[in-house]
């Protein structure tokens, strides 16, 4: 039985094209985490995953620890996962079994994160996010001494891995005003770390967004989401990059690595004048011979999208990697 009349299909060399472009704006000695959570922003965590490791990249991001059961059931062992999500309470044995790194948000994670490591006989790798502005996860300044202090006592079972706290709105430059403060709270932070000598391994909080625009909020790692998948977070970022290029188009700089495919189910004659499909969103100017396509909004072929074609997403339209990409939605 033929079981799919479309399927997607993920581009390795779009990837590989993707990540590189990514390296050279963030350097060398940046480690790139990809962030796969919401199934690979739908792409797939089991198919992306080892496409990305194929790529250099040897450090996953994800929003629960469900995800990153998924994620190592598709990477290679030497690979690394980051939890940034929720972990609840009785999965925290498991992530610390498994080495998995994850996010501590507030003080009462943090004891019973290092109750658990005790109990297993594993040190547990914490990222410590602070709060600085996007409220919402992180901790104010009062925990994050307490912690410090609890960090160093608890050096045999707590791992300070990551140093993190997220921006809310990098991708717009109106909100610049607020990332600029989150990035001098940030700061605050790690000066707190050098007074009390105890550093992380690892410093990051620049997104997708960050990542590509702002390079001074590149530290030792970046978070990379929607940017590895070909999209570009916004047209500020976009129109920021071609600045930077002096070009007043880019489309090869990032690449979907995401094609659907669909098989034809007719293919017929539309006289001039005639409607086609719901309502009278289109009309034939002159005789028409259509494919049918066996898809519809139900599998995700959003009549909204049909029209962003020669709408305001102009720009991102500019940046797709070939001429197929939005083919589908000429139906
Ligand atoms: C989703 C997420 C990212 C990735 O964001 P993009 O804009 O897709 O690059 C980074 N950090 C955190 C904490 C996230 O939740």
């Amino acid at each position: 039985m033929v079981k799919h009349s479309s399927r997607i299909y993920l581009k390795q060399s779009a990837l590989k094209s993707n990540f590189n472009f990514l390296r050279r704006k963030v350097g060398d000695d940046t480690r790139i985490s990809s962030v796969v959570k919401a199934n690979a922003y739908g792409h797939g965590i089991e198919t992306f995953v080892p496409m990305a490791e194929k790529c250099g990249i040897s450090h996953f991001s994800v929003a629960s620890a469900f995800e990153a059961e998924e994620v190592l059931n598709a990477c290679s062992p030497k690979s690394k996962i980051m939890i940034m999500g929720i972990l609840y309470e009785e999965d925290i044995p498991w992530a610390i079994e498994h080495e998995i790194e994850f996010y501590v948000f507030n003080y009462d994670k943090l004891e019973k994160a290092c109750k658990a490591a005790k109990s297993i006989g594993k040190p547990a790798h914490l990222h410590i996010e602070v709060e600085t502005g996007a409220n919402r996860t992180g901790m104010n300044a009062k925990e994050f001494s307490k912690t410090l202090t609890y960090l160093k006592k608890h050096k045999k079972h707590l791992v300070f891995e990551g140093l993190c706290t997220h921006f809310g709105g990098a991708e717009s430059l109106s909100n610049q005003f607020k990332i600029d403060a989150q990035h001098k709270r940030y700061k605050e932070f790690l000066k707190e770390c050098k007074a009390k000598k105890l550093l992380p391994k690892y410093r990051h909080i620049a997104c997708s967004a960050a990542a590509l625009a702002m390079k001074d909020t590149v530290y030792d790692m970046v978070r990379i989401g929607v940017a590895q998948y070909g999209f570009w977070p916004s047209p500020d970022i976009y129109y920021l990059h071609l600045q930077e290029v002096d070009k007043k188009s880019d489309g090869n700089a990032l690449k979907r690595i995401f094609n659907w495919k669909t098989d034809i189910m007719d293919i017929r004659h539309v006289n001039a004048g005639e409607f086609i499909g719901y309502g009278t969103a289109f009309q034939a100017t002159q005789d028409m011979r259509i494919a049918v396509m066996p898809l519809g909004y139900s599998n995700w072929l959003s009549p909204s999208l049909v029209k962003s074609r020669s709408g305001t997403h102009r720009w991102q339209e500019s940046t797709n990697s070939g001429p197929d990409q939005y083919e589908p939605l000429h139906g």
